[in-house]
C-alpha cells in the first residue's frame, strides 16, 4: 500500500528567489486550484479507499500539487536548461519540447536551453553528439511534426559521464521526456548529483504509448495512439465484411498492458475479440480462440480481432533475446495467429480470408491530436514550474484532475495494467461480446 512517505518529492533546497509569476497568482481570485507549498492532492478518490489506510488526515497519502510557486529556487534569467528524448516514439514529443521551451523563456527568463541530440547518448562526449540552442524561433512550429526533433536511442550511458557533461555545460534543470527506462535513467543522474552534492534538478515527463507507467493519470499521446489505432480497427472491419468468411486481424502496441488494444476497440465497436497481456487464453479446444472465432464468423459472416503486441506469449516457443536496452524481445504473435487460424480453416476444410493489419510505426509517428497536444503542454509547464521549484527526482502527471509532483521511486516499482476483474476489461467484454475466458 502506498503511504505518505512513498510520496514525497526531493527538493534541492529553499526556494529563495520571488517567481516571475508571481503576478499571475496573485491575480487569481479563487483558492481552488491555487498551489500553497502546504497543500497537498489526495491520492485516494474513494471514502473506501481512505479508509483502507486507517490513519490519521495528516498520514494519508497525498501528493504534491503541480503549478507555480509565489517562491523559486532557481534564479529567473540566469538558470541553464537541458531537455533530451529517450526510448520509442510517441505522439506529443515535439509538443512537450516545446511546451518546455516557450514556458521557461516566456515566464522565467530562460533563454539558454539545450536539446541533447539522440537520446542519453547525447549526453556522453564519446558519442560526438552536439547538443543543438532550443530557441523558441526553433521549436515555434515543431508540435506539427510526428517523432522527436532532437532524436532518440536506446543503451545504456554511464551516469557518472552524464553527470560530469551536465556540469560542463553548466545545466541546472535536466528534463527528460522518456519511458519507464529513462525514468529510471534519470533517477540515477539525480542520484549522482546528489551525491556530488550538486543543485541539478532533474525532472521527468513520462512517455509511454503503452498507458503503462504507474500513478501518473493517462499519459500523453495515448489518446492520439488509439484513435489513430481505432481507423485500422475499422479498415479491417471492412476488409472483413466484404470477403468470404473474412476475418480481419489487427496487432496494436502493448508490450505488457493492453491499454491501447482495449481503447481503440471500444471507439468504433468493430472488434469481435481483444487479446491482451493481461488475460491469458488457449488456441485449442472447445472454449479456446480459434473455436469461438469460429462461431462468431458462422453468425455474423466475419470477424475483427484486436491483439496487443504482448498478448499469448506463453502460447510461443520462448523467444530469447533483449534490445540495446535490455528490454526482453517479444515473439510476433500477430504472425502466430495468422497461421494458427490459417491452418484451422485449412484443418476444417473452409474457405477463410484472412487480413492482417499491424500499423505500430504508423500510429506512434503521427502529430499529436488536439486533445494530447494540450495535455503535453499542460504537462510541459507543470514541469518547469517544479524544475524552477527545485523539485528533482521526480516526474509529473495528473491526477484527480490536478498536475501533481510524483517521486521516480514509487513510479518505476510497478507497471500499470488493465485489471482482468476491472471496470476497463468488463467494458470490453461487453462491448465485443467475446467468451470472457478462452481457456
Ligand atoms: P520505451 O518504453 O518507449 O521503450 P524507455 O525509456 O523505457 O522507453 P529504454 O530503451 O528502455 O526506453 O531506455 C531508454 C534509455 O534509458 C536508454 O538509454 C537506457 O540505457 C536508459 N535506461 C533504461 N533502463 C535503465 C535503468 N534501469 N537504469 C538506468 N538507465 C536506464
Ligand atoms: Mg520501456
Amino acid at each position: 500500500m502506498v503511504t505518505l512517505a512513498d510520496l514525497q518529492v526531493r527538493q534541492l533546497g529553499e526556494c529563495r528567489h520571488e517567481s516571475p509569476l508571481a503576478k499571475y497568482i496573485a491575480a487569481r481570485r479563487t483558492n481552488d486550484h491555487y498551489v500553497d507549498e502546504s497543500d497537498r492532492v489526495l491520492f485516494d478518490d474513494t471514502v473506501h479507499l481512505v479508509q483502507d489506510h486507517g490513519v490519521p488526515l495528516t498520514e494519508l497519502p497525498t501528493l504534491e500539487p503541480g503549478g507555480p510557486r509565489r517562491q523559486v529556487f532557481f534564479p529567473p534569467g540566469r538558470t541553464k536548461v537541458g531537455i533530451v528524448t529517450c526510448g520509442g516514439l510517441c505522439p506529443g514529443l515535439n509538443d512537450v519540447i516545446r511546451g518546455l521551451v516557450m514556458e521557461l523563456n516566456t515566464h522565467y527568463g530562460v533563454t539558454d536551453v539545450v536539446g541533447f541530440r539522440n537520446g542519453y547518448a547525447g549526453l556522453v562526449p564519446a558519442h560526438g553528439y552536439e547538443p543543438i540552442a532550443l530557441t523558441t524561433e526553433r521549436v515555434a512550429s515543431i508540435n506539427m511534426q510526428g517523432g522527436t526533433i532532437l532524436g532518440t536511442s536506446r543503451g545504456a550511458q554511464d551516469s557518472e559521464v552524464m553527470v560530469d557533461r551536465l556540469v560542463e555545460l553548466g545545466i541546472d534543470i535536466l528534463f527528460v521526456i522518456g519511458g519507464d527506462g529513462s525514468i529510471r535513467g534519470a533517477s540515477k543522474i539525480a542520484a549522482v548529483a546528489r551525491g556530488r552534492g550538486l543543485d541539478l534538478s532533474v525532472i521527468g515527463i513520462p512517455k509511454t504509448i503503452d498507458n503503462d507507467i504507474p500513478f501518473i493519470g493517462q499519459s500523453f499521446g495515448f489518446q492520439t495512439a488509439f484513435t489513430v489505432a481505432a481507423q485500422s480497427i475499422a479498415a479491417a472491419q471492412v476488409e472483413a465484411q466484404s470477403a468470404v468468411n473474412g476475418v480481419g486481424l489487427v496487432q496494436l502496441m502493448g508490450r505488457h498492458a493492453g491499454f491501447i488494444a482495449c481503447y481503440a476497440a471500444l471507439a468504433n465497436h468493430h472488434a469481435d475479440f481483444v487479446l491482451i497481456p493481461e488475460v491469458p487464453f488457449a488456441l485449442d479446444g472447445e472454449s479456446g480462440f480459434l473455436a469461438a472465432l469460429q462461431r462468431r464468423v458462422a453468425e455474423r459472416g466475419s470477424a475483427v480481432v484486436v491483439v496487443a503486441e504482448g498478448a499469448g506469449q506463453d502460447l510461443m516457443a520462448d523467444r530469447a533475446g533483449t534490445d540495446a536496452s535490455g528490454n526482453r524481445k517479444l515473439g510476433d504473435i500477430g504472425r502466430y495467429l495468422e497461421a494458427a487460424i490459417v491452418g484451422h480453416y485449412r484443418a476444417l476444410g473452409r474457405e477463410l480470408t484472412l487480413k492482417y493489419l499491424k500499423p505500430s510505426y504508423s500510429i506512434r509517428s503521427v502529430p499529436a491530436k488536439a486533445f494530447d497536444s494540450v495535455y503535453c503542454v499542460r504537462l510541459a509547464q507543470a514541469a518547469a514550474h517544479a524544475g524552477m521549484a527545485g523539485r528533482t527526482d521526480m516526474v509529473v502527471g495528473r491526477r484527480h484532475n490536478r498536475f501533481v509532483h510524483v517521486p521516480i521511486d514509487i513510479v518505476v516499482s510497478h507497471r500499470n495494467e488493465v485489471a482482468p476483474d476491472g471496470d476497463l476489461w468488463l467494458s470490453v467484454l461487453e462491448s465485443t461480446a467475446q467468451p470472457p475466458e478462452m481457456r
